[in-house]
């Protein structure tokens, strides 16, 4: 059970007091059926890759593993969609459609490892989005066994909203284990782009990646992804055994565009000038799937390094306006160093998707109550400016704290009538999103 105690957010960590691996959907409905009659809280469970605190058992009870449930049922290349079991791991999912031409676009960097039951129960994003969108937009239906053990489908293959009246799907998706348990989902697909071509530039000061990025959100090629390191996370990685040669000093935008070989290739070179037009420097492009996988290594590496160099790190995500970037930078500079504590920063550029990681250690007396206040204060800020707590880790029990803040009594009220009406006692993943959902067995 140890290994069931945590998520991505290490430091917090829960045991439960049973996990349950079901063998099959049938099983797993019988499973949930059996803790609601024992009055046990359940906690859903893919991979366990959540940065918020979302598949920990916060009060105890039964942690739900999906991890049996990775069967792929059926790809439509004719209809350009799947059927996927929850438990089926992203990059799996990719491989199994590489033959048939077509793409599951979301991309979560968690890609290797996470589940596509943690991506729809968390809306994942990913650097990809920026153009094709998030988990939300290609989940045409899902089936879910509610607490009492009913298995309901919520939209179908053919999308839409199956047979209700209401689109509960859209309310199932980013719900974050609180309204049902997922075992099956239909995927929208998409063809896969003939051309990607991969830019990586360098910027000597914040002004200067501001106007890139800005000059490639307008570009006509839309580029599908624009990706920022700033100085500090360079400095990391080129501190590392995963140096690629970059000035430790710089901001690192990394993008990519693509589409019809005719298309891109004609834009490619217009994309590096946009990029040199705006002062950056050391501007490399490639569509040589070699070159493009180096070229992308630096922003690739980020996170898996955080655990290498650090004991404990907290991976914060907010939605930001993309004006507001030099004053929140400001501030999380100011209060790590206040703190005496390493932070380094990227973003999901293109959308406003940003996150400060705090490295720290839990065993030194002290540096939790550190973090914890400098991710209160940054959010204060963030709300401040019109941003919001979460682009795409979802609000788990890291953040439900501070729903307050960006919502009104009136709006609370509204929004947990929802978890409310599934499981009114809270006894689906309680203690998350909202602080209220204490389960009163
Ligand atoms: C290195 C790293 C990089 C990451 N990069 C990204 C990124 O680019 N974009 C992004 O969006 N996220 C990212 N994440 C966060 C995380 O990977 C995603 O939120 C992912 O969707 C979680 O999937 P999982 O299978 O690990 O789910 P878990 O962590 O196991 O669970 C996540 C939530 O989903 C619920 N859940 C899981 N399975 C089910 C189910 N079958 N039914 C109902 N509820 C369920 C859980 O209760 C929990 O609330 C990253 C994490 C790491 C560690």
């Amino acid at each position: 059970m140890a290994g069931y105690d945590a998520d991505g957010l290490g430091y917090k960590s829960f045991r439960p007091d049973l996990v349950v691996i079901p063998s099959n959907a049938e099983e797993l409905a019988r499973v949930v059926q059996v803790l609601n009659d024992s009055r046990l809280p359940i906690c859903m469970r893919g991979a366990g890759t959540s940065l918020s605190g979302g598949p920990v058992a916060v009060q105890g009870g039964a942690v739900v593993h999906t991890s049996q449930l990775r069967e792929i049922r059926k790809i439509n290349r004719e209809g350009l969609w799947c059927e996927v079991e929850s438990g089926v791991n992203l990059n799996q999912l990719d491989a199994a459609l590489l033959p048939s031409g077509l793409c599951y676009p979301p991309d979560p960097s968690s890609g290797p490892v996470c589940t596509l039951g943690g991506n729809v129960a968390s809306n994942a994003g990913g650097a990809h989005c920026f153009r094709y969108g998030v988990t939300s937009n290609y989940v045409l239906g899902l089936e879910a066994v509610l607490l009492d053990g009913t298995v309901c489908r919520f939209g179908g293959p053919a999308g839409g909203r199956g047979s209700w009246r209401e689109d509960w799907k859209r309310l199932m998706i980013g719900s974050e284990g609180t309204l049902g348990a997922f075992t099956r989902f239909w995927l929208r697909l998409t063809p896969r782009s003939e051309k990607s071509w991969t830019f990586r530039a360098t910027c000597a000061d914040l002004a200067t990646t501001e106007r890139a990025i800005h000059a490639l959100v307008k570009h006509p090629s839309f580029p599908v992804a624009i990706e920022l390191m700033d100085p500090r996370s360079v400095a990391m990685v080129e501190s590392s055994p995963m140096a690629v040669g970059l000035p430790m000093d710089h901001f690192l935008l990394v993008a990519e565009i693509d589409g019809p070989a005719a298309l891109v290739d004609r834009r490619a070179e217009s994309v590096a000038g946009v990029l040199r037009e705006a002062g950056c420097t050391g501007v490399l492009f490639s569509d040589d799937p070699a070159m493009r996988t180096k070229l992308f290594k630096a922003r690739k590496a980020q996170g898996g390094l955080l655990g290498q160099v650090s004991p404990d790190f907290l991976v914060q995500d907010a939605v930001i306006p993309k004006r507001a970037l030099a004053e929140l930078l400001a501030l999380i500079y100011e209060e790590a160093d206040r703190a005496g504590l390493p932070a380094v920063t990227v973003m999901h550029a293109g959308d406003g998707n940003l996150h400060p990681n705090f490295l720290f250690d839990s065993r030194k007396p002290g540096d939790i109550e550190k973090v914890e206040a400098i991710s209160k204060r940054l959010m204060e800020r963030v709300i401040a400016v019109g941003g919001t707590l979460s682009g795409e880790h979802g609000i788990g029990n890291d953040k439900s704290e501070y729903m307050g803040m960006v919502f009104g009594p009136d709006s609370l009220r509204m929004q947990l009538a929802v978890p409310s009406a599934f499981n009114p006692a809270h006894q689906l993943n309680p203690l998350k999103v909202f602080p209220q959902r204490r389960f009163a067995a």
